[in-house]
């Protein structure tokens, strides 16, 4: 098994089965619903986690959820703590309508100062962190690998740290330096005691302490979305490395979704919630557009490009009603997955298969087996069909094809076939 690392920018081989593969993947901030761009590092991590359990790897994933942040604060003036914990509700029961499952762990950062505050300590002692007027900053120039994730070295302003987050430049000794903790400002309503006084941690601090917590200081695999590569993963190694803990061994990025050519992202105002693509286009539809692009590829999300997903689902769909046709390889489509992954390509074999034992199985991993069940019809379009069978009886088509409309409009395709009729579900 191979994946594509940011660090070394080549292909890199993961240690022979079983492993253990433990996986961190950097997870929302939470303060409205999550887009379906912020859905993909977490359907390409329980599909990651998934496949390789199924190739014999003993696996760990842990997927925080950011609930302490500048954005939360700004959202929920004097009631941040409340959005915080409605919103990592929301980020749960959202992404639980894929049915992939969940992470091992879900650590929040609101639950983990302890672990932030010691790691900040260390980082005091050791100088690579100065405290400075109630803030503590990570002191760049103290490590000289810094730059090299993201290949960003120099000192000029792309490496200024555009943080999520303000930062107070006249408290840092050098522009490059981010914060580890802030000091509390009027009007936060979150905040801890500390060594340095009354504040909160800084956002990669987080993600550094939160990994370590759960999978100990060296672990095989970091993901994430490719807008963190800087500079959230880079500080994120800078603050462990600084440590002398070896940290990720292999870094994942995947691509961004695009809404009309446009990266989609809450400060573009072009986002799609995953709670309205869910109950628009349904689970399967969805997944099966995630599968078709390469994970590490940006991905356009448009009408057409769900429309195109549906109708390969209604594909697979229409497979188990036919006879089953023996065949396929089951190496063909682990060849492709071990390759770095290649959803695109696993979607393509699996296309060519016919098989009811094979293709359920594969479909099982993408949490697609429920491509094999005919959906349920419901009562309220049972009862449009039968009306329509009495209008053609009737021999009234202007009013049969008005009920075919209407069977349309609420997502279900009406087949007529020898001795009666079928209902088809199309979304
Ligand atoms: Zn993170």
């Amino acid at each position: 098994m191979r994946l594509y690392d940011t660090a070394t920018r080549a292909l890199k081989e993961l240690p022979p089965p079983p492993g253990p593969v433990r996986m961190y993947f950097c997870g929302p901030t939470v303060y409205q619903h999550i887009h379906i761009g912020n859905a993909r590092p977490f359907v390409l991590s329980m599909w990651l986690k998934r496949w390789l359990e199924r190739t014999g790897y003993d696996v760990t994933l842990v997927e925080n959820i950011t609930d302490v942040n500048d954005k939360i604060y700004a959202a929920a003036p004097g009631d941040s703590a409340r959005l915080a914990q409605d919103a990592s509700g929301w980020y749960v029961e959202d992404t639980s309508l894929l049915a992939l499952g969940r992470p091992d762990r879900e650590p929040k950062a609101t639950e983990s100062i302890a672990e932030i505050v010691a790691m900040i300590e260390e980082l005091i002692a050791s100088e690579h962190a100065y405290e400075s007027g109630g803030d503590v900053y990570f002191r760049v120039a103290s490590f000289p690998a810094y730059g090299k994730l993201s290949g960003r070295h120099g000192d000029d302003e792309a490496t200024r740290n555009p943080s999520e987050e303000a930062e107070e430049g006249e408290l840092k000794e050098d522009p490059r330096d981010f914060a580890l903790w802030k000091g509390h400002k009027e009007g936060e309503d979150t905040w801890w005691e500390s060594p340095w006084g009354r504040g909160r941690p800084g956002w990669h601090i987080e993600c550094s302490a939160m990994a370590e917590a759960h999978l100990g200081p060296v672990f095989e695999i970091h993901g994430g979305g490719i807008d963190l590569v800087f500079p959230h993963h880079e500080n994120e190694i800078a603050q462990s490395r600084a440590l002398g803990h070896d940290f990720a061994q292999l870094w994942m990025h995947n691509g961004m979704l695009r809404l009309s050519g446009e990266k989609m992202s809450k400060s573009l105002g072009n986002i799609v919630s995953l709670r309205e693509a869910v109950e628009r286009w349904g689970r399967e539809t969805l997944l099966v557009y995630f599968l078709g692009g390469h994970w590490r590829k940006p991905l356009d999300y448009s009408d057409e490009v769900l429309r195109q997903a549906a109708a390969q689902a209604e594909s697979f769909r229409n497979v188990f009603r036919q006879a089953s046709e023996p065949g396929g390889d089951w190496n063909v489509l682990a060849a492709a997955l071990d390759d770095d992954f290649n959803t695109p390509e696993a979607l393509a074999v699996m296309h060519g298969w016919r098989d009811h034992e094979l293709l359920p199985r594969a479909l099982e991993v993408f949490g697609l087996e429920s491509l094999v069940e005919e959906p349920e019809v419901p009562a309220e379009i049972e009862k449009l069909a039968l009306a329509r069978e009495d209008a053609r009886a009737r021999g009234d088509f202007s009013a049969a094809d008005g009920l075919r409309d209407d069977i349309e409009a609420e997502g279900w395709e009406v087949r007529d076939e020898a001795g009666g009729y079928r209902l088809v579900r199309q979304r």
